[in-house]
Formats: C-alpha cells, sequence, structure tokens
C-alpha cells in the first residue's frame, strides 16, 4: 500500500491539476492541460511516427508580417522534439504557407490578413533557429491564389506520404495554434491518425480573446491527444559531468555515448523541477 501511494499514484497526478480544488486550472499561451489527457504518459518514438511542425516562418515570428505573440518561443522545444524524432528513425514535416503574391488571404483581395509567407520571400523562409535535419520533408501550402489552406493536409501530399510511409500517429507543433495547428490536428484525425498536440510547442494570435483556448478544446473534442516534453522517456542532451564522477573522469576521460549512458541514469532534473514548480 504504502508503495503504492508513495511510489505509484503520486507521479500520475497532473502537475497543473489544482488539488485543492477538483478543477484543472488553463491559461492560456501556456503548457497547462485539459482533463484527463494531461495524465503524465510516456512516448516511446518509432517509424510508426511522424513530427509535423507548422508554418514556424519568418513572417509567424516576431519581426515578421504577421507575428504570433512568442511564435519565436516555440523553436527550441521543436528543436527538442527534433532531436527526439531524429534519434528514433522517425519521420520529420514541415509545413509552410506558401503564398502567390496575390494571395486571396490577403488585405488587398479582400482577406483577412496581411501579406505574408509570400513564395521566395525572406518572410516565407523557416526561421533560421530551427534546427530542421536533412531529410525533413517540405510540405508548401495556400499556393493557389484563389484558395486559403490552413491545414497542411489541405491540397497537399502529406496524408498520402504519411500513409505511405506507414505512420499511424503524428505529434504537431508550431504556429498558430488556433488556425494552421488547429486544422493540422483536425485533418490528421478526420484521417485516422492517431494525433497529438504538442502543447509546449504551440504558440496562438488569440485574434478573439479565447481563440486559443476553444481551439485547443476543440482539437481535444475530437479525439487529440496532448503531450508535452515531459512526456518523452530520454532526456534530451546529457547534462554536464557532476561531482559524483569527479573521480572516475580523472583516471579516463569519459567518450560521448558513456556520458549520455550516465545521464540517462541519474533523474530528470531539469523537468522535475518545471514540475514542482507549478505543481
Ligand atoms: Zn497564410
Amino acid at each position: 500500500m504504502l508503495l503504492l501511494f508513495s511510489g505509484k499514484v503520486y507521479p500520475l497526478l497532473c502537475p497543473y491539476f489544482n488539488g485543492s480544488h477538483a478543477t484543472y486550472s488553463f491559461v492560456e499561451n501556456s503548457t497547462n492541460c485539459l482533463g484527463e489527457s494531461c495524465l503524465k504518459k510516456e512516448y516511446a518514438i518509432s517509424k510508426e511516427d511522424a513530427l509535423i511542425i507548422t508554418d514556424v516562418q519568418n513572417d509567424f515570428c516576431p519581426g515578421g508580417a504577421l507575428p504570433v505573440p512568442e511564435g519565436d518561443q516555440v523553436i527550441p522545444i521543436l528543436n527538442d522534439y527534433i532531436k527526439i524524432f531524429k534519434k528514433a528513425n522517425a519521420r520529420i514535416f514541415a509545413t509552410r504557407d506558401w503564398h502567390p503574391p496575390n494571395h486571396i488571404s490577403f488585405k488587398a483581395q479582400g482577406g483577412p490578413w496581411p501579406p505574408h509567407c509570400v513564395q521566395q520571400s525572406e518572410g516565407a523562409k523557416f526561421h533560421p533557429d530551427l534546427k530542421l535535419p536533412s531529410g525533413t520533408t517540405i510540405i508548401s501550402k495556400a499556393t493557389d491564389p484563389l484558395r486559403e489552406a490552413y491545414s497542411g493536409f489541405d491540397g497537399t501530399e502529406l496524408a498520402h506520404t504519411l500513409k505511405t510511409q506507414g505512420v499511424t500517429r503524428v505529434f504537431v507543433g508550431g504556429l498558430a495554434t488556433d488556425y494552421c495547428v488547429k486544422n493540422t490536428v483536425l485533418d490528421a484525425r478526420k484521417m485516422g491518425f492517431e494525433t497529438m498536440l504538442l502543447l509546449d510547442a504551440v504558440r496562438g494570435i488569440n485574434v478573439e480573446l479565447g481563440d486559443v483556448r476553444k481551439a485547443i478544446a476543440e482539437m481535444i473534442k475530437n479525439g487529440a491527444e496532448q503531450a508535452t516534453l515531459e512526456d518523452f522517456p530520454e532526456p534530451l542532451e546529457a547534462p554536464p559531468a557532476e561531482d559524483p564522477d569527479t573521480e572516475l573522469l580523472e583516471k579516463k576521460p569519459l567518450t560521448r555515448v558513456e556520458t549520455k549512458k550516465k545521464a540517462r541514469m541519474r533523474p530528470r532534473g531539469r523537468y522535475k523541477r518545471v514540475r514542482t514548480e507549478r505543481g
């Protein structure tokens, strides 16, 4: 009994669960989670999984033509996901808005948005800090001047490519939560993919206050699950060698692989801290 309560049950509690009231708190643009789907999971990534990075382009980041607030903050998190998927030899996709200069979504054509992500422009490039590995499949969307396409699946080869590669589960992050991420996630669900929203790697526009919250709720209602880096079992990088190993280090320097092996055996301090602070 003691073991059960002290060792097994507690770690399963959602770190954002408010213990004094039986409710889940929710703050927009945070990594808070809703309902049961925030129970901790351990995702083991395989070749049946794919990472879909949505529209992390200059124009959607601060300083761009249609900046998503804090849009650039998803980049280091996505780089960590990229490492996880690359290590598992899982497929990585990066979608991009790739508009002709007279695209229907632009204000001059009667659309809601300023011109953005025009083909070949600087603004349409992926953010330079995003570390897309070689072998990333680029999916260009909304290339037809007369059609808007928020979803990475809309008018593209994405679904076909995923299916021919045997992918059954997709993990989606990027920009913006309430537009292209939402529509990509909803389409992935419609097409039968198990779909994970990478909650710590998305940011939204919130044209109307509450849009992001509604978007996340809609994705969950349609069967998407939420995940954050905490839900992946392995530490991403070997932390610098610490005191307990000092003697050993003096005798024989560790190789990179050995250092990583040791790192895996250590508690995951970085994530633990985050969970504690918010718990
Ligand atoms: Zn667009």
